[in-house]
């Protein structure tokens, strides 16, 4: 049996078990055959591969339409996040690292109690790195990254989602170890109000079930990573279904300076900040997401092209007037923090009484 992945993840010598290595099983011409799948690639997905996948006996009786769905439209190559490029949330790195990052490098030694967890849900307001966190996980440990925000499963594939569902399962064990990141969940898992849509309710019932499926098989390296800013909003069923819930809240000081200072770093962006303006921006920008702070410099940025007079296309790079303090108290007043203190209060609360480490 084939798995797909050409991963640059190289497990342990003493990793011995029965799922199968994230590379080609059969070494034999894997240069030729390298050669020859990069000049037939098209979209990142070469013939070959997509081929093998169609092919494969494990998923039988699984729509071809949908395998390449799940294939070309929610695995995500180009996962190139690394913690490094995540500003502050030590804490939640340090946690990604112990329950995902170790177990799933050295399955060999993280058995039974000491295994990684099925289900981890990533919540806090939004713009404050999940999804981030996620791809930056996906790559340290060497997985498969499987993405699809949980109302474009529901809307895209109406009538037929719960197939879906069990499609994007079944794909993701064949590139395990792997990692189904689900955006938005609470919209997929919310508790329903009377007179719901029996089609998305079986498609609750069918992802709730597949997380039951990993969960009882030791063997399979498979993680579900939920992402919610509204995590109240999630049923009893769903929320025992991820067993690691991690609140990842708004950037605190030490946080914001670095962001604003990888931003807006000398070598791409002339200016004129000093260390005492940037920690004064930091201050100012006290409950702004990483989000609103990317859209905070976008907009000082901006400040002195702005000011050119003349023709844009015909102005020498170099006569651009470096970023000023200025450009960013303009900016304050453009860009406001998109979240509000009530969202942030219950996401708070929910870590107060779901929270794994509160
Ligand atoms: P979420 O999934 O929590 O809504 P994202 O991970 O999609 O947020 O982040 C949105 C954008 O905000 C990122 O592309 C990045 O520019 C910025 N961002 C948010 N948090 C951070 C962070 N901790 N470090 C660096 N950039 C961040």
């Amino acid at each position: 049996q084939k798995v797909y992945q050409n991963s640059k993840f190289v497990e342990h010598p003493s990793v011995k078990r029965n799922f199968l290595k994230p590379i080609f099983q059969n070494k034999k011409n894997d240069k030729e055959k390298t050669k020859k799948s990069e000049k037939n690639k098209s979209n990142g997905v070469d013939d070959e591969e997509l081929e093998n996948l169609l092919a494969d006996e494990r998923l039988k009786g699984i729509d071809p339409k949908m395998i390449e769905q799940v294939r070309f439209e929610i695995l995500d190559s180009v996962h190139s996040v690394s913690w490094k490029d995540i500003a502050g949330l030590h804490f939640a790195k340090m946690c990604l690292k112990e329950i995902v990052v170790w177990p799933m490098m050295r399955p060999d030694i993280f058995t039974g109690l000491r295994g990684p967890p099925k289900g981890l849900l990533l919540f806090g307001p939004p713009g404050t790195g999940k999804t981030m966190l996620c791809k930056a996980l996906a790559n340290e440990a060497g997985c498969t990254f499987f993405s699809v925000s949980a109302s474009s499963l529901m809307s895209k594939w109406i009538g037929e989602g719960e197939k879906m569902v069990r499609a994007l399962f079944e794909v993701a064990k064949c590139y395990q170890p792997s990692i189904i990141f689900i955006d938005e969940v609470d919209s997929l898992l919310c508790q329903r109000a009377e007179g719901d849509f029996e089609s998305s309710r079986r498609m609750k019932t069918e992802f709730l079930l597949r997380m039951d499926g990993i969960s009882s098989n030791p063997d399979e390296r498979l993680l579900v990573v939920g992402a919610t800013n509204r995590p109240h909003e999630l049923d009893e069923a769903a929320r025992r279904r991820f067993s690691q819930r991690i609140f990842i809240p708004l950037p605190e000081l030490e946080a914001r300076v670095t962001l604003i200072q990888n931003l807006i770093s000398e070598k791409k962006y002339k200016n004129n900040l000093s260390n005492e303006d940037i920690s004064q921006i930091g201050i100012l920008s006290e409950g702004y997401s990483g989000a609103d702070l990317y859209y905070l410099c976008r907009e000082a940025a901006l400040g002195p092209i702005r000011e050119i007079k003349g023709d844009i296309c015909n102005i020498d790079a170099n006569s651009v007037r470096p970023i000023l303090f200025s450009d960013f108290q303009n900016a304050f007043q453009r860009v406001r923090p998109s979240v509000s203190s009530d969202d942030l209060g219950k996401c708070k609360e929910f870590n107060e009484k779901f929270g794994t480490y509160n």
